[in-house]
């Protein structure tokens, strides 16, 4: 009898990791622990079993929470409630037969197919045969269901293993990806708009861990557009755990900008100063890339030739993951991840201030380079910094 329930986990990619795939297994089954805690579960146990990850809970604990759980950790490919039985072809035919009962009772169900795999190759019957023998067994014992080999209603899987035999029907989807820890730390500049929580979400899908910084221009800016991007942060935090928010007001910057330089240049200039003060963030911090939710072409400051300007006041590599990426893709990702409907929220951003009427999109980096010696730039960047608050945002 079984008494707990179980829920064997694939890890998709982690899978392709050759000589470190022991580390990249341990790291995601860490995290999974460490996620299921936070939610309550911490009591469940998190084993790693020939290439699988066994998740073993209490028979009383909804089993869709803990996949639900589950899911939201990178490095997961996808997850199956499963039963455990002997590897014995008498005792998988019976918790089959019990297995696609308790299906029955929950769906609609009038065919099946049974798939079967031999992860032990001493075990003496061959994956053809398993499937044929175990559909006996179900066939025999619930009489109503029918064998439909090329459009069932049920997949049975059954995976034979040395000690244990598994037998599941569902595939719950996981991301993908890497385990988080497993590739460094990023400093991510979150913007309140559409782009930069699905960028901080694909590089920590990567295995990133993230730390944000969000510039404002208060009082030109509201609170309320700062709650915005915390709202924004949170829903970030839910996938890769808490992190730690640099806020710095940019405004007396762009007021030295607006004062000192011409007008086509502001938005350049502008960001060319959140580069630097994030890439002195960054290397304070431990975060050893930047990351923005810039797109080619999307805006005038995101020309080719402005990318260009931009990324060269700053030594430290700059991601850009959705650089090739369509609007219509980026809102898709928005939405599948939940911060669309906080990012759409009319709150204004610190680039909106002061934006030039016609602002340059082909800047020349000497021309640039002319205006910023109009700047004291070292001493604007360490003002700025000296007044950043720090927000701790919780997963
Ligand atoms: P988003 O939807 O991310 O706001 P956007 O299309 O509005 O992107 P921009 O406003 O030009 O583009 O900003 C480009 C990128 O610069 C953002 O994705 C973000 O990484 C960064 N950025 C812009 N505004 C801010 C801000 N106020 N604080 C921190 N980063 C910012
Ligand atoms: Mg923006």
């Amino acid at each position: 009898m079984n008494e707990e329930k179980i829920l064997i986990v694939r890890c998709g990619e982690v899978a392709l990791k050759g000589m470190n795939k022991p580390y990249f297994e341990r790291m995601l089954a860490e995290r999974i622990h460490k996620r299921l805690k936070a939610a309550g579960y911490g009591k469940a146990s998190v084993k790693r079993h020939e290439g699988l990850i066994f998740v073993r809970f209490d028979r009383e604990w909804e089993t869709m929470q803990l996949a639900g759980e589950i899911s939201k950790v990178f490095g997961v490919a996808s997850i199956s409630p499963a039963v455990e039985s002997e590897s014995k072809m008498e005792a998988i035919g019976t918790e089959a037969v019990k297995f696609m009962e308790r299906l029955c009772e929950e769906r609609c169900v009038r065919t099946f197919k049974v798939e079967a795999k031999r992860a032990d190759k001493q075990f003496p019957i061959k994956s053809p045969d398993i499937a044929r023998q175990i559909g006996g067994y179900v066939l025999k014992g619930l009489k109503v269901l029918k064998v439909d080999v090329h459009n069932p209603d049920v997949r049975l899987f059954v995976d034979v293993r040395h000690d244990k035999s598994y037998i599941y029907s569902d595939k719950i989807s996981g991301f993908g990806g890497l385990p988080l820890g497993t590739n460094g730390k990023g400093l991510v500049l979150l913007s309140g708009g559409i782009d930069s929580p699905v960028a901080a979400w694909m590089m920590a899908k990567r295995g990133m861990m993230i730390e944000a910084i969000h510039f404002h221009s208060y009082p030109y800016t509201s609170p309320r557009a700062q709650e915005k991007v915390e709202d924004l942060a949170k829903i970030v935090a839910s996938y890769c755990g808490s992190f730690k928010m640099h806020v710095i007001n940019i405004l007396p910057i762009q007021e030295q900008i607006v004062k000192n330089c011409p007008e086509a240049e502001t938005t350049i200039h502008v960001r060319r100063f959140m580069m630097r003060i994030a890439e002195k963030i960054a290397e304070r911090n431990s975060a050893m890339m930047l990351i923005t939710g810039e797109n080619l072409g999307q805006v005038a400051s995101q020309t080719a030739e402005a990318l260009v300007v931009t990324d060269n006041c700053v030594k430290m590599p700059v991601m850009r993951p959705l650089i090739a990426m369509d609007k219509i893709d980026i809102i898709a990702k928005a939405q599948e991840i939940g911060t669309f409907e906080t990012s759409i929220e009319p709150y204004e951003d610190c680039c909106t201030v002061f934006l030039p009427k016609h602002p340059t999109t082909k800047p020349q980096l000497d021309k640039i380079e002319i205006s910023d010696s109009k700047l004291d730039i070292d001493t604007l960047v360490e003002n700025a910094i000296a007044e950043e608050e720090i927000i701790n945002i919780r997963a």
